[in-house]
């Protein structure tokens, strides 16, 4: 029997396993070729060594591995650097990678531009042009991991371009080989999905892949103010949003991540401040504030820094969990969809 084509770059070690064996290969053939493409940075199966020849010849044959390709890749002088990466049809996708003294963060993208069209986004604003298949969204890993000192890698946000849950089946995908206890790039609980809020996506995503952190871009603080900059708000207003957000299982002393963009004179006054404490009290929450990254063409402006950090304090002086943001890779451009835009002329 032959067996359908598979990409090696989107499955797990047990599923490569279980293909393997319909080919009449031993399970242990699935580690082997998923360490030379996962860890040792061979996607050719020609180059696959301790791979009896005639076995490397039928892979090449009856298997795939997807490839992206860096287009551009910039470094700031901060240390985070910024791809853009190349898919097989030639549209472009960015992934940025962050290092820090105790961790090294990972922000990928899901999509190709976005559906949603929050109106302080950038990708939003370019439209949708397609999903990610789960191996271009794993392989954004691998490729960073390539080339990044020591292959750092310590945790992957979704908070690239896209919306994560509006590609649900290609993001478990991808998460469950991203995360694969037998061999994984990056394990689960050091994993974010970053999501507008498609509330029955959050309850899908609770009984299918509930090991990783949830945050919700939150942005607003009632529904008439959230729906104007957010449209999904409209049909998931915040109501259905925390009540999907209450069924998420949360192990003891874990928390729910809310972002709150600020941006200035639309959603950063005291009593926006004080509702944004109210809202998320009903869940054990972190929330983390973003100034907003201003971007030519978008109407909004970031706040002061004494504006931000007066938001700050009113909600720790209710005793909440709250961090700022600080933007990274700034004279790269390293902030949401502006690579992109420059690299393609939009
Ligand atoms: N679609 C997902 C993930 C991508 S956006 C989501 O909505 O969460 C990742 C984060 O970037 C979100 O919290 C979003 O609110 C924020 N963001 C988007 N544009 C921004 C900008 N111009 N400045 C600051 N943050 C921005």
């Amino acid at each position: 029997m032959t067996p359908s084509k598979i990409d090696f770059k989107e499955v797990t070690t047990e599923e490569a396993a279980g293909w393997l064996a319909d080919a009449g290969e031993p399970p242990f053939r699935a580690r082997q070729i998923l360490a030379w493409i996962r860890h040792r940075g061979v996607d050719d199966f020609a180059a696959m060594t301790d791979l009896a020849k005639p076995l490397r010849q039928w892979l090449a044959e009856h298997a795939t591995v997807t490839l992206l390709t860096v287009a551009h890749r910039s470094e700031s002088v901060d240390g985070t650097v910024k791809f853009l990466f190349r898919l097989g049809d030639g549209h472009t996708v960015e992934s940025v990678w962050i290092p820090e003294e105790d961790r090294a963060t990972l922000c990928v993208s899901s999509q190709v531009g976005c559906k949603l069209d929050c109106g302080f986004c950038l990708t939003g604003a370019g439209g949708f042009v397609r999903n990610l298949t789960a191996g271009e969204i794993v392989d954004q890993v691998i490729q960073v991991k390539r080339t990044v000192p020591d292959g750092r890698i310590t945790n992957l946000v979704f908070m690239g371009m896209g919306e994560p849950l509006d590609n649900y089946d290609a993001v478990v995908r991808a998460l469950e080989a991203i995360t694969d206890t037998a061999s994984p790039l990056v394990g689960a609980r050091k994993v974010t999905l970053s999501t507008c809020g498609l509330a029955p996506a959050i309850e899908r995503l609770a009984v299918d892949f509930p090991k990783i952190k949830l945050a919700v871009s939150l942005n607003g603080t009632t529904d008439e103010q959230r729906a104007a900059l957010m449209p999904v708000n409209r049909a998931f207003p915040l109501r259905r949003l925390l009540e999907a957000l209450s069924k998420w299982p949360l192990p003891q002393g874990r928390r729910i991540t809310f972002e709150y963009v600020l941006m200035a004179g639309v959603n950063d006054s005291d009593a926006d401040a004080e509702r944004l404490v109210r809202l998320t009290g009903q869940v054990p929450a972190t929330i983390n504030l973003i100034p907003f990254n201003e971007c030519p063409g978008l109407p909004y402006h970031r706040p002061s820094r004494q504006q931000v950090e007066r938001f700050r304090d009113i909600v720790y002086s209710h005793h909440r969990v709250v961090t700022i943001r600080e933007s990274r890779g700034q004279d790269i451009l390293a902030a949401c969809g502006q690579l992109r835009e420059q690299a393609e002329g939009a």
